[in-house]
């Protein structure tokens, strides 16, 4: 029985962008750190390079965990050490200045965003994971073609910043950079946390946060074997702090299941979106430069378009046409190019423990607004203009019910005149928020300034649920940020605690 009996002053559930942002600032002040993390540690060298390989190996569930609502939407997260981090593009964007006030002005989170501590914290990270611009070497042909259309209309088009500072360009962060290029936490402040003395366990699954009174004081859950039946029990107990770090879908679910209730799971949101691609004569070779290189933000209309290169199968599956007509495009893979459009939704969901399930399996209900499907409209729109203007013969729009394949821009009209909805469209959602949201009061937030949980202590939320909407722009670096200047407090306030009592 491989069970799992151990002590720390803080414990942390998971090792995403949030967890494991947590454990290198709280080790690097001299704190003792238990990390807990589901899925397995993958070394680089045994991450499948098939797409469906990688998926089976990295994703929770293979990414079939979708949402309720009137259409399921696939909600993509990582579910090994690095969290989401571990298979994501590695873009890089600071908190928009527009959220920071919003977040201050409405919901009492000064001292969590304070300007100048943010804007140290994002240095600091911005150092330690070597984060730079993708240079035009590296934009390959999928990004190049993007530059070349978002100039053509005019759009505010620029390089992706990212913290891959080795990256060559093999358009693999999907299945884990095979350079270790990409500074995901799995190969950042994981290890880093792990040289300054934090322990790490994994297929180690926190089922619930273990109280006395009020207090948290531990966690308890199942340790995992490779094929994810528990073997074990998972007992750790915490001196000082438990830190929930689940990612905005098991967050909640953990806390739910200890007891936790108020906002606790109450107001998910998401930024879904969906992807356009175009063909084009001369060879695209998508298979070269950054996974994602180039991107147009369009905040003011609520949407952002990027450039998205993925592994031959799943490009193949977005080719339309039936028999010789499809064999003919497949024929011809080298010679396209995909970009995506992220939508920051209105549309306020809810997570809750799957009644049937354990541990971490969560019900997600979402369903986009009127509002939401329009702006999805604006970006399908936008980007079908600019593969035409980048030169693209065929473009295929994604959008069931309407003409699967443009050859002239005049019939991109025909996307603009009706309305969509979710079930016409391929969507996913990748960047998920709020469902523990932060604010300073208990009425309608979950946490407070300090991600502590109302009404608890020695209990934080340190991860994407806590951030209190979405943002508009990738979100791994705000994460980091929030979590950093949350991280560091706590070790100080630590630090003076077991100085005055010594
Ligand atoms: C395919 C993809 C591409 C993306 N691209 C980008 C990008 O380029 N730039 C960007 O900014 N963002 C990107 N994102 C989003 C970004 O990766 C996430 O927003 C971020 O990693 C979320 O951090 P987190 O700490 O909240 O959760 P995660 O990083 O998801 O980490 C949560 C961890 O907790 C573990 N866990 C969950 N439940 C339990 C439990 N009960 N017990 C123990 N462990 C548990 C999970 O296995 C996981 O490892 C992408 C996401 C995906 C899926
Ligand atoms: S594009 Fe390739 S080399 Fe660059 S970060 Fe991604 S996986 Fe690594």
């Amino acid at each position: 029985m491989a069970s799992i009996d151990d002590i720390a002053d803080f414990v942390i559930v998971g090792t995403g962008a949030g967890g494991a942002t947590a454990a290198r600032v709280l080790s690097g002040a001299g704190h003792s750190v238990i990390l807990l993390e589901e899925g397995p540690s993958l070394a680089v060298a045994d991450r499948p390079r098939d797409l469906l390989g990688g998926m089976r190996a990295a994703f929770r569930d293979m990414g079939t965990n979708a949402t309720i609502g009137t259409m399921p939407l696939p909600l993509l997260q990582g579910r090994c050490v690095g969290g989401s981090t571990a298979i994501n593009s590695g873009i890089i964007w600071r908190l928009p200045d527009d959220v920071r006030r919003d977040w201050t002005e409405r919901l009492g989170l000064g001292e969590l965003v304070d300007e100048r501590g943010l804007s140290d914290a994002f240095d600091a990270i911005e150092r330690e994971l070597g984060i730079t611009e993708t240079v035009p070497a590296l934009w390959g042909g999928n990004g190049e073609r993007m530059a070349r259309g978002a100039e053509a209309l005019g759009l505010p088009g620029k390089a992706i910043v990212r913290n891959a500072p080795r990256c060559k360009g093999s358009a693999q962060c999907l299945q884990g950079c095979p350079n270790e290029a990409r500074q995901s936490m799995d190969v950042s402040y994981v290890p880093r946390s792990i040289r300054q003395g934090a322990r790490l366990h994994t297929r180690a699954r926190v089922d619930r946060v273990r109280f006395e009174g009020t207090r948290a004081v531990g966690v308890e859950g199942a340790v995992l074997d490779a094929a994810r039946r528990q073997v074990g029990t998972l007992s750790v107990r915490a001196r000082r702090a438990v830190i929930v770090s689940a990612s905005a879908v098991q967050s909640p679910v953990v806390l739910r299941r200890s007891g936790l209730r108020g906002m606790v799971g109450e107001r998910f949101m998401a930024h879904p979106g969906c992807a356009v691609v175009g063909r084009f004569d001369e060879p695209v070779e998508m298979s070269f430069g950054g996974t994602q290189a180039y991107e147009v933000p369009l905040r003011e209309r609520r949407i952002k378009l990027e450039s998205l290169s993925l592994p031959p199968e799943m490009l193949a599956a977005r080719l339309p046409g039936a028999g010789a007509e499809w064999v003919e495009r497949l024929t011809q893979l080298d010679h396209f190019a995909q970009w995506a459009v992220q939508c920051r939704m209105e549309a306020v969901g809810r997570v809750r423990p799957r009644w049937f399930g354990n541990g971490s399996d969560a019900s997600v209900t979402y369903v986009p607004t009127r509002a939401d499907m329009l702006r999805i409209r604006d970006g399908v729109v936008t980007l079908s203009r600019m593969m035409f203007a980048a030169g693209a013969r065929e473009v295929y729009p994604g959008v069931a019910g309407l003409k699967t394949v443009l050859r002239d821009p005049a019939e991109v009209e025909l996307l603009e005149a009706s309305e969509y909805v979710p079930s016409q469209l391929t969507m996913v959602a990748s960047h998920l928020f709020a469902s523990c949201p932060a604010g300073s009061d208990p009425a309608n937030s979950a946490v407070g300034p300090d991600l502590a949980v109302h009404g608890t202590s020695g209990l934080y939320v340190m991860d994407a649920s806590a951030l209190p909407t979405n943002m508009g722009v990738n979100p791994q670096h705000s994460i980091m940020g929030v979590v950093w200047r949350a991280a560091e407090r706590l070790a100080q306030q630590e630090l003076r605690a077991s100085t005055s009592a010594a």
